[in-house]
């Protein structure tokens, strides 16, 4: 299973490098010194930072070193991480970082009706996510889970930074870290003067304007079904493209697939006929959160909530069908071999009527 994710990640790297370059004609071609890229290995996956411009080795460099403070800073699977000793404790003081990122997680909790829930940690060792010692929990061992969880009982003050936990809860970024990880890695490319870049983590992407030759990025999005080919190739520049999907990382007891993304309204893995969502946003942390959270709602609910948040992003919607569904926002730049359907909102077509 872990094989089978580097395997996708480095494809999604390679198709993202090849189509990248594709178009670049000679005179365009940037010269060794103005490019730069690293692999990195952390938040439990592989990660590929890319730059273009005069300070591309400055940029790649500190983006490295960034990935890794918030991995430290972040992670459950790190025993001195902020979150980790805030789990432990229930209360501390956070880093502005810590801070930032529960605060943009309690948004999503209520605009999503608590479809995205950092506090479905408990659930996630039961299930041996964390710790890859899988197994299905007692209907019982569930049910006591559940009453501890609920982001709603967080409670933060984003004045003194400090954060307070119920006495059995525990969080977990996971499902918006590596989001708003990208977003700071574009803060670094503006910093430095970067003229075009790229990072790739684990099924997000995140682009920096254009590529060095002015036209746009072409980003491979993953097929769920093994082996196949990609479900489509989106053309964009500034802005995130982020899958989420039962397919990544699971296991499988007695002929059934358990897979990590957790309905915290039953406490088991989100079962709502969806194979994979993608979410593309200038906002890489909203595109984390949000595909995490539409997976767990399901096609109607995505949707409903999609044509009332058009503007801050779009989705590809795959069902277990094979059913693709996307949203007006991006069907321009969205090709496939496969067909698809478009959607608009409920406003763009009263307006076309
Ligand atoms: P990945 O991190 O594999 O790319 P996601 O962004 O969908 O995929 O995040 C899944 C992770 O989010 C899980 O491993 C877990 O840490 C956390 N998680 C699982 N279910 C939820 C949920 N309903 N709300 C918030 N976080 C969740
Ligand atoms: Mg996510």
């Amino acid at each position: 299973m872990k094989s089978r994710k580097w395997i996708q990640i480095l494809l999604a790297c390679m198709l993202a490098l090849t189509l990248c370059s594709c178009n670049r004609t000679k005179e365009q071609q940037p010269d060794a010194a103005d490019f730069a890229q690293k692999d990195i290995y952390a938040m439990d996956t592989v990660m590929t930072v890319t730059a273009y411009g005069e300070r591309a080795e400055e940029a790649v460099k500190a983006a490295e070193k960034e990935i890794n403070r918030l991995d430290n800073l972040l992670s459950t699977g790190k025993k001195d991480s902020e979150i980790s000793a805030l789990n432990d404790a229930k209360k501390g003081a956070l880093s502005k970082d810590c801070v930032n990122l529960i605060a943009k997680s309690l948004k999503i909790f209520h605009d999503t009706d608590g479809a995205f829930d950092i506090t479905v940690y408990p659930l996630m060792e039961a299930w041996g996510f964390p710790a890859k010692n899988y197994q299905v929990p007692e209907k019982k061992t569930i049910e006591n889970l559940l009453k501890n969880v609920d982001a709603s009982k967080i409670h933060l003050n984003e004045k003194n930074a400090s954060v307070t936990l119920p006495k059995n809860a525990e969080i977990d970024l996971g499902g918006i870290a590596k989001g708003y990880t990208s977003d700071k890695i574009m803060e670094i490319f503006r910093s430095y003067g970067v003229e075009a870049g790229m990072v790739s983590l684990g099924g997000n992407v995140q682009t920096y304007r254009t590529k060095p030759d002015g036209s746009l990025w072409k980003v491979g999005i993953e097929n769920p079904d093994q082996g196949k080919d990609y479900l489509g190739i989106l053309t964009i520049r500034d802005q995130a493209v982020v899958t989420s999907g039962g397919y990544e990382r699971y296991f499988e007891k007695d002929g059934k697939r358990y897979h990590h993304i957790i309905d915290p309204k039953t406490g088991y893995p989100a079962e709502t006929g969806l194979k994979s969502v993608t979410v593309v946003s200038e906002d890489g942390t909203l595109a984390d959160g949000l595909s995490t959270a539409l997976f767990v709602m399901g096609k109607a609910k995505a949707l409903d909530y999609w044509n009332r948040h058009s503007g801050e992003f779009d989705v590809i919607l795959e069902e277990t069908d094979g059913t693709i569904t996307v949203t007006g926002g991006i069907a321009e730049s969205f090709t496939s071999e496969y067909d698809f359907d478009v959607i608009e909102t409920e406003r763009k077509i009263a307006e076309n009527e």
